[in-house]
């Protein structure tokens, strides 16, 4: 057998009740055969695999704390510490009653491979709580995160272990929970990213990702003799990073002619009004059909359905298992050359197949979306320098981070063999850096 697939058989048996763990390490090691059968005779006496696939350290946790009627409420709380090899942990916090160990542990795994990719020295994390944010007011929210970060105190620090936001965590926790931590630790340093303008946030983190994914996407485009200019994007999503992703792929000069929530989505053929799709999404907090009303020539259609337009790029920018097997044979009946997942996991497997085997260049959200961890990390410089640094040197970083993320994987999978598999090349190009780290610091 393997050494892959004995791996595999023996994280099974150990993880029975962790499939979400258990899918992500199947997809990982499965893509990294090339690389393991090449090194399988060191990376076995070195229990590599077995070692990469065991976190560090987890903690879980009780979270007590009040509500507005004076009940007590007790919450889990987790943080999954899993490979510092190449720097502190990184990884976010997630606030979302599905949350649980498995789902904590596939998500800090991932995030391993992710960080990685992105150059910078942060190794891999995740940790939140099933806490559910929405409903719940400002004082609530508050009692929760005090909750939850006098216990997560003892387990952080700027050179240990810096969380940062994710599904129901944005700046708002992040603020309690830094205030908390300065608490309790008499301590002003940079230990959360995400944080505000004010203390110690980076500019360009709100875009980060939308415009990290419009970088890829570019240099992709580029490699293959294509530019953005005049090509016709569709995205999904309204969020944070479809924004800033329609805000880049026009300043490419790119037409952008959709955009989704949970109730809707909207086709607009003149091409997505920016100022207005932030007006009606960041101020108002309002249902597309504000924005239909504002916009004479844009349709808005209940439930889903943008990949059916038709399209040079697609991107998909909303949430996790949004695009569909039926999604891809669209996408590739209608001439879509290039599919880059802003969000994370938009794309079921067999999407992905599909897509590849059709000749559509795809690029998965662990290299797509990095910019958003690329520019935590420059948060955490700017933090340890005490330094601001202005949106222009910000951003500058990020694309170069982006398209040497490009290169990278895309030399990766020529190397193996396997040109133009940007999945396959990402998890390679990951799992190397992090290999060579662990070997070299010797059984730990
Ligand atoms: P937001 O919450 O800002 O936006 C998510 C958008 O997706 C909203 O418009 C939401 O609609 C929509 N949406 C949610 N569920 C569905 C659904 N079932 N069908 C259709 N639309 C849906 O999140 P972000 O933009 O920050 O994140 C989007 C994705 O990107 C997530 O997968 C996230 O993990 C990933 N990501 C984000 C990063 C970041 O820096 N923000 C970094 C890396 C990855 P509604 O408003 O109706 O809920």
């Amino acid at each position: 057998m393997s050494y892959v697939d004995e791996v595999l058989e023996r994280v099974k048996a150990k993880n029975a009740s962790e499939p979400e763990f258990l899918q992500a390490v199947e997809e990982v090691l499965d893509s990294l055969r090339p690389v393991i059968d090449a090194n399988e005779e060191t990376y076995r006496k070195e229990a590599l695999l077995e070692r990469l696939t065991e976190p560090d350290r987890q903690f879980k946790f009780r979270v007590p704390w009040v509500d507005d009627k004076g009940q007590v409420q007790v919450n889990t709380g987790y943080r999954v510490q899993f490979n510092n090899a190449i720097g502190p942990y990184k990884g976010g916090l997630r606030l979302h009653p599905s949350v649980n160990t498995g789902i904590i542990k596939f998500l800090g795994f991932e995030q391993i491979f992710k960080n990685s990719l992105t150059s910078l020295p942060i190794g891999g994390g995740k940790g939140g709580a099933d806490f559910d944010p929405k409903g719940k007011s400002d004082r609530e929210v508050m009692a929760f995160c005090q909750s939850f970060m006098t216990e997560l105190c003892k387990y952080i620090g700027a050179d240990v272990d810096v969380p940062a936001g994710d599904i129901g965590t944005g700046a708002r926790e992040i603020g309690y929970m830094f205030g908390q931590y300065k608490k309790i630790k008499s301590t002003y340093e940079g230990v959360l990213t995400g944080k505000g303008l004010t203390y110690g946030g980076s500019l360009a983190r709100t875009e980060a990702t939308g415009y990290g994914l419009l970088y890829i996407t570019q240099e992709l485009m580029k490699c293959h003799g294509e530019s953005m200019e005049g090509k016709t994007v569709v995205i999904s999503g309204a969020g944070n990073v479809a924004i800033y992703a329609t805000q880049k792929a026009q300043q490419m000069g790119a037409k952008v002619v959709t955009c989704s929530d949970s109730t809707g989505w909207i086709y607009d053929p003149d091409g997505i009004d920016v100022a207005l799709l932030k007006e009606v999404k960041e101020v108002k907090r309002a249902r597309l059909t504000e924005y239909a009303a504002a916009r004479p020539n844009a349709e808005y259609h209940e439930g889903r359905g943008v990949w059916q337009i038709k399209c040079d790029i697609a991107l998909p920018c909303a949430t996790q298992n949004e695009l569909l097997i039926e999604d891809a044979k669209q996408l590739v009946a209608n001439g879509c050359k290039a599919v880059c997942e802003g969000a994370n996991m938009p794309t079921t497997i067999d999407a992905t197949k599909y897509l590849q085997e059709n000749g559509v260049w795809f690029i998965g959200g662990k290299a797509a979306n990095a910019g958003g961890v690329a520019t935590s990390a420059l948060e955490m410089s700017q933090n340890s320098e005490r330094l601001s640094w202005t949106f222009e040197e910000v951003d500058s970083k990020l694309q170069k981070i982006m398209v040497d993320i490009y290169h990278n994987i895309d030399d990766a999978a020529k190397r193996y063999g396997h040109e133009g598999d940007y999945v396959m090349g990402a998890n390679i190009a990951g799992f190397e850096k992090v290999a060579t780290a662990m070997i070299a610091q010797g059984v730990c």
